[in-house]
C-alpha cells in the first residue's frame, strides 16, 4: 500500500466514498461563452468600492448593515436574517443545526446537488422522493418517508435548479403543514429575483421553515460568495451557534452592503428584466429548432431543454467553445440541457451554433 492510499483509509468512510460536487467550474472546458453556472450576464462591480476598508481587524460576526439592508429588501426583521458564505453555507448550516448522524434529510430530485452533499458529508442520511413527471412535489412520497425514518429536514427549491419551474402554491402549503412540529423546511429561493412570488411571508406562520438567498445569481455576484438564511429568530438563533465565528470577510461586507443599495438593487432589478426579456426570444427561437424538443417553462434565468440528441448537442456546442450544463443523466430528465441566459451576443452565438446541429 503507498502513503496515499494510507491517508485515504484514514478519512472517515463516508467521504473516502463521496463523490465530490460536480460544480460548473470543475467541469471545465476551454470556452469562450459560458452559459453553465446560472450566472448574471452583467455585475454591477464598476460601481461598488472598497474606499477606504482596513483589514487588521475582524469583521463583524454578523455584519449589522449587511444585516439591516437585506432585512429591508426582504421585508424583515435583522432578526429573522443570517449572512452566509453563500447560499450553499446556508444549506450545511441547516443540517449541521438540526440533524443527528442518525437522522436524515428529504430531497425531491431532479434537484441542486448541494443537498445531498451537504448531508452526507455531516454524516446524514439522504432520502429522495422523486418529483412527479409534472415537476411537482411527491406530498405521499414525503410523508411516507417521514413516517418511516427520522427526517429532520425536508429540501425544496422553488423556482427549482435544474427545471426552472417554480412548485405551485397548494403543493408547498401542504408541505409547510405536513412538517409543522416535526421537521425543517428549506425553500431554497435562490432565483426567487426572476419568479413571481417568494415566501418570505409564510415565516410568520410557520417555525420550521428557513429561506435561502443568495447574491451569486440575480445580483451578479457569484464571485463574492455571498448568501443569507431568512427564518424565525429563533431558528437564527440556533443556526449562529454553529456557523464560523467570522463568516464574511470585510470585503465581501463592503460590497454587498453597496449591492444592497436602493440604487443598487434598483439595478439589480433592470437586470432581471432584460435577462427575462432575453430569456422569452431565447425560448421562442430554441422552439424552432429541429433539434430541439421541449423547452421548459422557467421563472428563472435558465431553461432547461430537451433535445433529440443531448449528448451530440452538447459535445457539438463544447467544441464550439459553448459550454452548457447537461442534465442527461439525471433521473427525469434525459436528453435535457440546461442553459443559463447570456448576454445578447451570448445568446445569439448559442443559437447560431445551435441552428448548424445536424440531425
Ligand atoms: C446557485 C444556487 C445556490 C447558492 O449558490 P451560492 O453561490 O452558494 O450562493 C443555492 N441553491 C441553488 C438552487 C442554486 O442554484
Amino acid at each position: 500500500m503507498n502513503k496515499l492510499n494510507d491517508i485515504n483509509s484514514l478519512a472517515r468512510l463516508t467521504v473516502q466514498e463521496l463523490t465530490a460536487y460536480q460544480s460548473a467550474r470543475k467541469i471545465g472546458g476551454t470556452g469562450t461563452v459560458w452559459l453553465n453556472a446560472n450566472e448574471a450576464p452583467q455585475t454591477p462591480c464598476d460601481e461598488l468600492s472598497l474606499g477606504d476598508a482596513k483589514f487588521n481587524r475582524y469583521p463583524e460576526p454578523q455584519p449589522s448593515k449587511l444585516i439591516a439592508r437585506y432585512a429591508d429588501y426582504a421585508g424583515l426583521n435583522p432578526t429573522q436574517v443570517l449572512a452566509t458564505r453563500g447560499g450553499d453555507e446556508g444549506i450545511e448550516l441547516v443540517i449541521r443545526t438540526f440533524c443527528e448522524p442518525t437522522d436524515s434529510i428529504v430531497i425531491c430530485p431532479p434537484t441542486y446537488g448541494m443537498y445531498a452533499i451537504s448531508a452526507k458529508t455531516a454524516g446524514v442520511g439522504v432520502i429522495e422522493v422523486m418529483q412527479t413527471p409534472s415537476f411537482g412535489l411527491d406530498l405521499d412520497g414525503i410523508a411516507k418517508a417521514m413516517d418511516t425514518q427520522a427526517v429532520k429536514v425536508v429540501f425544496v427549491c422553488s423556482p427549482n435548479n435544474p427545471t426552472g419551474n417554480v412548485l405551485p402554491e397548494r403543493e408547498l402549503t401542504a408541505l409547510f403543514e405536513l412538517c409543522a412540529g416535526r421537521a425543517m423546511v428549506v425553500l431554497d429561493e435562490a432565483y426567487i429575483e426572476y419568479a413571481q412570488k417568494s415566501y418570505v411571508s409564510q415565516l410568520a406562520e410557520y417555525p420550521h421553515l428557513a429561506i435561502i438567498r443568495t447574491l451569486s445569481k440575480a445580483f451578479g455576484l457569484a464571485g463574492l460568495r455571498c448568501g443569507f438564511v431568512l427564518a424565525n429568530s429563533q431558528v437564527i438563533e440556533l443556526l449562529s451557534k454553529v456557523i464560523a465565528p467570522y463568516p464574511i470577510a470585510v470585503p465581501v461586507v463592503v460590497l454587498a452592503e453597496q449591492a444592497l443599495s436602493p440604487s443598487g438593487i434598483a439595478k439589480m432589478q433592470q437586470a432581471v428584466l432584460q435577462t427575462l426579456a432575453e430569456k422569452q426570444r431565447l425560448a421562442s427561437e430554441l422552439k424552432t429548432l429541429p433539434s430541439v424538443e421541449q423547452v421548459f417553462d422557467s421563472e428563472t434565468n435558465y431553461l432547461l431543454v430537451r433535445f433529440n440528441d443531448s449528448p451530440k448537442v452538447f459535445e457539438q456546442l463544447w467544441q464550439a467553445g459553448i459550454i452548457l450544463r447537461h442534465q442527461h443523466h439525471n433521473p427525469m430528465l434525459e436528453n435535457c440541457i440546461r442553459i443559463t441566459v447570456g448576454s445578447v451576443s451570448e445568446n445569439d452565438a448559442l443559437l447560431n451554433q445551435l441552428r448548424t446541429v445536424l440531425l
